[in-house]
């Protein structure tokens, strides 16, 4: 396995973790495959050779202790693997779980693993990383094991990164389709996790059918406000709904968190194909999800494999985020228009109720949302939620999965799986190209006694970008003057004969041009300094757009976006950027 130095991106696993498989149902939808699948395609994409490999060590019995009672560990480390009628009746005790002999190391590995992927990030030896592992954890409480889920993965790493770290805000944002209840039961009276969870609910109708699934359910004691519950009442949700969701909900809240780090509960039974969810969310916007994490806790995002059972889209999107911790860029999201109207209630609902204990949430906030709320809760009383009282002694041990397909509709969703795939518009793995710097001293040359817009501003640029290193690491590109062509692109041949004079006028002359009143000045040096920054701006474009760099900073004076198209205007003479706009579109047709 190689490893990689100095790499953005940790990742961990391990091959035991493919052997933990329900014994008595051997096509049971929480397989092997699903994280086969994940390690073959991120392997075809060579995404692993780019990543730090953190060795998955089985997890001590201590840092179990961190979220799981005694009672409980005790009783799975002699659980009676090798009969498999015993195994049956000691399963049943618990809701949707299945053991084999691998379980239980299995289960071990995918803590220690995920704890030790947490050292490398707390360390500095990545900036982030993604745990492959299964069993998945987000279902399982300090007593119980339940729905897939062994220990609980994201909770245990959680408390480490407190109790080790130090860290005062953990944020863990839960996308995977099911509400991550075992999670939420663990910090539901503490405001050191934030935690976040978008799931499938149809008020109450879905599993885990809990009531403090719904949004009403925000944390008690130092904890409230920091359980943050956003249910989907609703299947077949699309990109649109979940980015909704996350520009008007997530993202406010997570940033007004502040958090020292983040992770995530990444189930991908959301994404379009998998028969549990329902959804329709394409692969490629777990790579914008990620993105917009990227942002918070100075980069530090840990992911942890949690459901996913559409073996395509399941791969896919595991793929497209790694890619997205990797710094790949993002593809062109589609379908993002509007959402569905169940999301706008919910999110007004979640607006509403959070509103007291997050300032960004106090924008836009609707007088329908009372309504909303009193809507919601009277659909979810006409529910049989899951309750202690009503809960069975023994559970069935049959999958219980139900795939209700007309022949058609699995046709349909196969053609759109496949379209999703091949949608994405990097099949070979994009290495990552450099950021691109121009600078020239000439700019400094223009020049008007103590103006504010001086050639010591991009000195100060420069000097800044230096001292920092910033420049060893960009590949520089050289500057040039723009053409008359070029300039007029934007500009008026009759503005630009006229700035031209100004090389030649003398003193007197320049000072007679009336200027002051739309905020210029000239000098001898004003054109061909103007042409300088224009003609680089353009030399930038052209090396981006020839994919010499994936970005590049135009460190250029005198600034543009003032100028008219026959004047000049604020400080500004040719337009940088509406010339760039124009060339993109003549010499590369770019449409939008
Ligand atoms: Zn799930
Ligand atoms: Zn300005």
């Amino acid at each position: 396995m190689s490893t990689k130095a100095n790499a953005i991106t940790g990742y961990t696993y391990d091959d035991l973790m493919l052997k933990h498989e329900c014994p008595w149902a051997k096509d049971h939808h929480e397989s092997p495959r699903r994280l086969s699948s994940i390690l073959d395609r991120c392997r075809e994409l060579n995404l692993f050779d780019r990543c730090l490999f953190v060795k998955s060590t089985p997890v001590n019995d201590n840092d179990i202790l961190l979220y799981h009672n005694e009672s409980l560990l005790k009783k799975l480390s002699k659980a009676p693997v090798q009969n498999i009628e015993q195994l049956k009746q000691f399963c049943q005790e618990y809701e949707d779980v299945y053991m084999n002999e691998y379980t239980f190391d299995a289960a071990k590995l995918a803590v220690g693993g995920s704890l030790n992927l947490l050292d490398s990030i707390m360390t500095n030896q990545c900036r982030n990383g993604f745990a492959l592992v299964r069993p998945p954890g987000h279902h399982a409480s300090s007593n119980e094991i339940n729905g897939f889920c062994l220990f609980n993965n994201v909770v245990i790493t959680a408390k480490a990164a407190i109790e080790k770290y130090n860290a005062q805000r953990v944020l863990i944002l839960d996308w995977d389709v099911h509400h991550g209840q075992g999670t939420q039961y663990a910090f539901y009276d503490t405001n050191k996790v934030l935690y976040i969870s978008t799931h499938r609910y149809e008020h109450g109708a879905y599993w885990p059918q809990l009531a403090e699934s719904d949004f009403d359910h925000i944390g008690e004691g130092d904890g409230r406000g920091f359980n943050v519950n956003i249910p989907l009442n609703k299947t077949g949700l699309k990109n649109a709904d979940y980015m909704y969701i996350f520009f008007n909900i997530i993202l406010p809240i997570a940033y007004e968190y502040d958090p020292d780090l983040v992770l995530v509960s990444a189930g991908y039974d959301l994404a379009l194909g998998c028969p549990e969810g329902e959804m329709k969310v394409t692969p490629d916007t777990f790579a914008h999800l990620t993105h917009y994490l990227k942002g918070l806790a100075n980069g530090k995002v840990m992911v942890l494999l949690e459901g996913g059972y559409c073996i395509d889209t399941l791969a896919e999107s595991a793929a497209w985020t790694l890619r997205s911790l990797l710094g790949d860029p993002c593809s062109p999201l589609q379908a993002c228009a509007n959402p569905d109207l169940t999301v706008k209630k919910t999110v007004a609902c979640c607006k509403n109720i959070l509103k007291d204990y997050w300032q960004s949430l106090r924008i836009d906030l609707t007088e329908k949302s009372q309504v909303w709320i009193e809507e919601a809760l009277h659909k979810r009383s006409l529910n049989e939620l899951a309750t202690n009282e009503n809960r069975p002694t023994q559970y069935d041990l049959t999958p219980t999965l139900i795939i209700d397909r007309t022949e058609e509709q699995s046709k349909k969703i196969q053609q759109n799986i496949k379209r999703a795939i091949e949608l994405a518009p990097h099949q070979k793995p994009l290495e990552r190209g450099p950021t691109l710097l121009v600078y020239d001293e000439l700019m400094r040359k223009f020049s008007v006694g103590n103006h504010c817009e001086r050639p010591g501003r991009i000195v100060a640029v420069w000097k800044g970008l230096k001292s920092r290193g910033l420049d060893q690491r960009c590949t520089m590109i050289p500057s040039r003057h723009a053409t008359k062509d070029e300039i007029l692109l934007v500009h008026t041949n009759r503005f630009y004969d006229d700035l031209e004079t100004t090389k030649t006028q003398t003193k007197k002359e320049l000072q007679k041009r009336e200027g002051v009143s739309r905020s210029v000045d000239y000098t001898n040096e004003v054109f061909d300094n103007a042409l300088l920054a224009a003609g680089s701006c353009l030399n930038m474009v052209d090396a981006i757009m020839t994919d010499k760099g994936r970005n590049g900073f135009a460190i250029i004076r005198p600034p543009g976006h003032h100028a008219h198209s026959g004047m000049d205007y604020g400080f500004c003479y040719f337009n940088n950027v509406a010339i760039c706009a124009r060339y993109l579109q003549k010499n590369y047709n770019l449409q939008r």
